[in-house]
Order: C-alpha cells, then sequence, then structure tokens
C-alpha cells in the first residue's frame, strides 16, 4: 500500500485504519495535529468516508481549535457504512467496536464528537463502551452533554455579525439581513439578531426563499416552518427561488445550509455589504478573493461558525449551558475582532488573516 501523499509541517500524526471482523466495522481515525490539546473531531459514519475525506476534516478541524483558542487539536473519524442498510442494532455494534478500537488513543490524544449521520445516541454507545465520558462530546443531557437545540452555533454566527457591523461602523437596527438556511444554524441566528432589532428580509430552506423588504417575523415564522415544514408559506411576502437568496438587495448575507453557494457565477450578483458564513464552505476560497476585491467584507466559517466546538469544550470541561453560551460570545467576539483588524491592518483576506493567527498558535505550541 502507498504511503499517504498529504503529510506537511503540520501533520497528520497519526493515521490508525480499525477494523472487527465480528460487526465487520472498518474504521479510521486521522489525528492531524496534537500541539494544543488532544485532537477534536466528529465521526462521519457514510458509506463512502475515506483516509483522505477524514484528513481534511481533521486538518480543518486544527485550525478551527486554535483560531478559537481552545486547548484541542484536530482530528476526524469515520466509519465506513451505510446507516440506511442497516438496523440499529448492528449500528451500535459498529459504533461500540469502533469505540473499543480506538481506546489506546482515545480520550487521551482523540475526543470524538457527532457528524454526518452520528448524534446523540451513537455518542452514549461511544462513551460507555470506551469507559469514559471524556471520549466524546455531544452526548445526552443525563450523562453531561449539552443539548444541540440550545443553538451554540447559531448564537456564535449571530455574535460574529454583530461585530463584522460593528466594525464597518454601522448599526445592526439599520441592518437589512438575509439568511439562507432555516436549520439549527439559521433559525437560532434569525431569532438572535431579530431580538436585537435587526429586519430580516429573506430567509430560506430547501424548498425556496420567502423575501419581504419590510421584514419577517420571527415567531411567525417559525410557526409556520413547524407547522407546514416550510418557510415559503409565511405571508406576507414573495415566493423565490432558493439561489435568488444570494442577489437580494441587502445589507448582511448569511449563508447557513450547504456548501458553494456563492460562485464565480452570481458573485457579481451580491448586493450585501458583508457576509458572514454560517455553513461550512458556503463560498469557494477564490470567490472569497474576489469579494474581498470588491469591498465586500466575508467572515470566514471556521471563524464564524466555531459555537459548536466552543460548547463541546465546555461539555468536556462538565460546564454548564449557561457557562456554553458565556464562552460562546466571549470567544467568537475576540477571534471575529482579531481577524478582521488584522485583515484590515495588514490588508490580508479575511481568512488568510485567520489561518495566520491559527498557525501561529500551533506553531508556538509545537516548539
Ligand atoms: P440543518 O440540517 O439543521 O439545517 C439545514 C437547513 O438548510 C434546513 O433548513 C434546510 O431546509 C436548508 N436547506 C437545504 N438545502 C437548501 C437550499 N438549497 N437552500 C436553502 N436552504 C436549504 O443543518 P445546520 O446544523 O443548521 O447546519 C447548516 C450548515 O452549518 C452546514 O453547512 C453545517 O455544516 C454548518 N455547521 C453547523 C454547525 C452546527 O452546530 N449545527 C456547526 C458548524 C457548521
Amino acid at each position: 500500500m502507498e504511503y499517504c501523499d498529504f503529510t506537511d509541517e503540520w501533520g497528520p500524526e497519526k493515521i490508525i485504519q480499525t477494523y472487527d471482523p465480528k460487526t465487520d466495522m472498518k474504521g479510521i481515525l486521522v489525528i492531524d495535529n496534537t500541539a494544543l490539546g488532544p485532537g477534536k473531531g466528529g465521526i462521519r459514519f457514510t458509506p463512502d468516508v475515506d483516509v483522505k475525506e477524514v484528513f481534511r476534516l481533521a486538518r480543518a478541524m486544527t485550525w478551527k481549535c486554535a483560531l478559537t483558542e481552545l486547548p484541542f487539536g484536530g482530528a476526524k473519524s469515520g466509519i465506513i457504512a451505510n446507516s440506511k442498510k442497516i438496523t440499529k442494532g448492528q449500528k451500535k455494534a459498529i459504533v461500540e467496536a469502533f469505540s473499543k478500537s480506538l481506546k489506546p488513543v482515545c480520550p487521551s490524544q482523540y475526543v470524538a464528537a457527532p457528524d454526518m449521520y452520528t448524534a446523540e445516541e451513537e455518542m452514549k454507545w461511544f462513551a460507555e463502551a470506551n469507559g469514559s465520558m471524556k471520549a466524546c462530546t455531544g452526548k445526552p443531557k443525563e450523562l453531561g452533554g449539552i443539548p444541540h437545540e440550545l443553538g451554540s452555533t447559531g448564537f456564535g454566527v449571530y455574535h460574529s455579525t454583530l461585530v463584522a457591523i460593528e466594525h464597518l461602523g454601522f448599526d445592526v437596527k439599520n441592518m437589512k439581513i438575509a439568511i439562507e438556511g432555516f436549520g439549527n444554524v439559521g433559525w437560532f441566528v434569525f431569532k438572535f439578531l431579530s431580538e436585537k432589532g435587526a429586519k430580516i428580509v429573506a430567509v430560506s430552506d430547501s424548498k425556496g426563499c420567502l423575501y419581504n423588504k419590510d421584514g419577517i417575523d420571527f415567531n411567525k415564522v417559525a410557526k409556520v416552518k413547524k407547522k407546514t415544514r416550510t418557510v415559503i408559506k409565511y405571508k406576507p411576502g414573495k415566493v423565490l427561488k432558493n439561489e435568488k437568496i444570494f442577489e437580494l438587495p441587502v445589507d448582511v448575507l448569511i449563508p447557513a445550509a450547504i456548501p458553494d453557494v456563492i460562485t464565480k457565477k452570481n458573485v457579481n450578483e451580491v448586493k450585501a455589504k458583508i457576509i458572514v458564513e454560517g455553513a461550512n464552505i458556503p463560498i469557494p476560497h477564490d470567490v472569497e478573493k474576489v469579494l474581498h476585491k470588491k469591498g465586500v467584507l466575508v467572515v470566514p466559517d471556521f471563524v464564524a461558525n466555531a459555537g459548536g466546538v466552543i460548547s463541546s469544550y465546555v461539555e468536556y470541561t462538565g460546564g454548564t449551558p449557561e457557562k456554553m453560551f458565556k464562552l460562546v460570545e466571549e470567544k467568537i467576539r475576540k477571534n471575529t475582532k482579531l481577524v478582521l483588524e488584522k485583515s484590515k491592518k495588514e490588508k490580508l483576506n479575511p481568512r488568510d488573516a485567520a489561518m495566520k493567527i491559527a498557525q501561529e498558535r500551533v506553531k508556538k505550541a509545537m516548539k
């Protein structure tokens, strides 16, 4: 077998593949860099996950944890299986086998979390099979978990947005905002921003985009979404195709759903002055550079959406939801400010400024 072709000055430190003949569990763990602490990263449970994908996600965690100033390094894991084609009992046995196979490095060098097709219940199985509650975060409340439904990531994206608005000298109360996605992230960003007095003029979900230039009421749209499973049934408002949300005359745009939504094709249609990336990679990096040249302020994903990993840290250290909200606010505000100020001072695009800060922190810890 060929040696992996993606090593560099940062890692990965360990690539572990595990197999359990009894359950046919095929697992992968990549611990990218532990200079700042045990590698943190979720368990992806998909039929086509591979070492390269796990490595890329692990590397992204290295930078996210460093930028957020958490005592965690970067890691990620994967289980090659199709959730839809196995029974719950089989899934449990696979997760438990994976957990047992990782005991030599977990939780000492790896702390797991939920990712695609793993959630609270899988974390319960994983932690119990390991024997330590520190083996993973995202556990159910009765095992010391901090519920996802509290909206830590959306709360962080909200604070990042406030900092970006302040950075340009605007007042949130005068801002017209569009939010793509009304799931865990979009829902809470909408809630907190409208409570702060911003006018949310557009929101979308997989069914389409709802636009009302006079503003959309959060409580009303939340009820409509719960009842009809879509925001487009809200009245009054215009229903548009969901990709139209990126072209609306707004001040702030918050992509909080799917990847690659602003691309070379529609970048010239963007009217917003600020984009805060709630979703992961909603804009390819070269397109972010185009926006930067056009004078649009883009707060990168790993700066704005780190609320979830901060919440994990609070859970890992036995903290409460109150502590989580306090720490998310503190850290997201501080790091968004730091990145935007460095970007302005050194004339860098915000992602490059953020990467520089994260790399400096890891490098210092590696000495
Ligand atoms: P979710 O599954 O709760 O919600 C996704 C939302 O996107 C839903 O409202 C869905 O209808 C909508 N959607 C799907 N396709 C769409 C389309 N074409 N146009 C508009 N809306 C569409 O997911 P989430 O947890 O809110 O995550 C959203 C994004 O944020 C993802 O990129 C995720 O990786 C990222 N993220 C989430 C967290 C977290 O803690 N939830 C943390 C970091 C990053």
